[in-house]
């Protein structure tokens, strides 16, 4: 029998509101020994049943919840329900995008905490993130090779939060050893090589797909400076946009160098593209002091804030290159401007954009608000699942 954990008196009141994580504040009795990953039952104060989830003894989250349904057992059929109503929550989208790489689980938001699963053509990565998640390791991988059987199945759990939950990080194929971890993925009929072993996260930045769309539509005949690069697909986006120049930024050499790769893959090896390893921070103060102008600047930075306690230093972070990229735009120019920060929320990135106007002496108005793509959904349960904000800027 599973064990019981009753909360404190009030502290039913996120679950009621169908919240998936209970902290470990709110827990006042465990009756039964439950180990790593474990699924519990939730009562509240007053013994009723609340809801099912994996006990993670170490975590501040002690337990995710998996299910508000007391006769739902968490079991394959379970985790074969879900990455099937995932992918036809996705099916629209990937039709009209003609996508091949998408992310067909984004953990909470999905209704599987701590579980993220992006389809790169035909490979699936899983990064399992939680003490539950790790747990159902093989039926998740039993269910995927069913439900997707040309996929091989590659685990990219190195990620520093499994150290929370008193997890090692974990790489490797889950099925048959492939001799290749690179493919290739098509999105808004731009394709772009990603390496599933050694790329950043999962490999790739499917997130971010709407906006590059957007960075292409304004960009004909501009001089474009996109910071934060990675492998340039926002650059691939504007150079198949006819942008007049392009000039990518970041500091990991290797992903400059599949950037070239991308440019060649998309027929666009002779447009006007470099690539300048450096550190942002100081590239823009160094091309202030040059008098470099730009038409239009993308900023988009890795998370800044990992904790509460950061989100004050983070402010200064984004204000000091939001303030910079607009001191280098042409009156006029535009700038695409975000944060990835979940801690940061909307109100507060538009007013640290808002003060580095102020500094940087110029007027600018917000002509468009760009976020997340639909395959890292926003359940109206899990708020935090709203992560990824962009500001559209135009600067007189
Ligand atoms: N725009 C990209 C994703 C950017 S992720 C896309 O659409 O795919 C953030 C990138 O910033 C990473 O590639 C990382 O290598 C780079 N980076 C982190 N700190 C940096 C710094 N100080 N200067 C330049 N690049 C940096």
């Amino acid at each position: 029998m599973s064990a019981r954990i009753s909360l404190n008196v009030g502290r039913e009141k996120s679950l009621l509101r169908k919240h998936p994580w209970i902290f470990s504040k709110a827990i006042n009795k465990i009756k039964g020994k439950p180990m790593l990953g474990d699924t519990v039952d939730v009562f509240d104060s007053k013994g009723n049943w609340l809801a099912k989830g994996a006990y993670s003894p170490e975590s501040q989250i002690r337990i995710r919840i998996w299910s508000f349904d007391e006769h739902q057992e968490i079991d394959r059929d379970f985790f074969f329900n879900k990455l099937q109503k995932a992918q036809v929550r996705r099916d629209w989208f990937i039709a009209q995008g003609k996508l091949t790489g998408y992310r067909l689980i984004a953990g909470e938001s999905d209704g599987l905490p701590g579980v993220t699963i992006d389809k790169y053509d035909n490979f699936l990565v899983c990064q399992l993130l939680s003490a539950g998640a790790d747990f159902h390791r093989y039926t998740l991988v039993s269910c995927l090779k069913e439900l997707y059987p040309d996929c091989h199945i590659y685990e990219r759990s190195d990620v520093d939060v499994r150290k929370k939950e008193g997890l090692e990080p974990v790489t490797g194929w889950l099925t048959e050893p492939q001799d290749s971890t690179e493919c290739v993925i098509e999105e808004h009929g731009i394709k772009i090589h990603v390496d599933i072993a050694t790329g950043h996260k999962t490999g790739f930045y499917l997130d971010q797909r709407d906006s590059r769309l957007t960075a292409g539509k304004f960009a004909k005949d501009k001089t474009i400076l996109n910071c934060f690069s990675y492998t340039s697909t926002f650059a691939l986006h504007c150079a198949a946009n006819n942008a007049k120049e392009v000039i990518n930024v970041d500091v990991s050499q290797s992903a400059l160098d599949m950037g070239k790769r991308n440019l060649d893959l998309n027929g666009l090896a002779d447009a006007n593209v470099s690539f300048v390893k450096a550190d942002v921070f100081k590239l823009l103060r160094t091309y202030r002091e040059e008098q470099r102008r730009f038409d239009m600047i993308i900023l988009d930075p890795p998370k800044f804030v990992e904790s509460k306690a950061q989100l004050t230093g983070a402010c200064r972070g984004y204000k000091d290159i939001n303030m910079l990229a607009m001191q280098l735009l042409n009156p006029g120019g535009i700038l695409l401007t975000f944060s990835c920060s979940g801690l940061m929320e909307a109100s507060l990135f538009q007013k640290v954009v808002a003060d580095a106007a102020l500094d940087a002496k110029r007027n600018v108005y917000f002509v468009e608000r760009l976020q997340q793509a639909a395959d890292h959904p926003i359940s109206s349960n899990y708020p935090e699942g709203y992560y990824l904000k962009g500001l559209v800027c135009q600067v007189e």
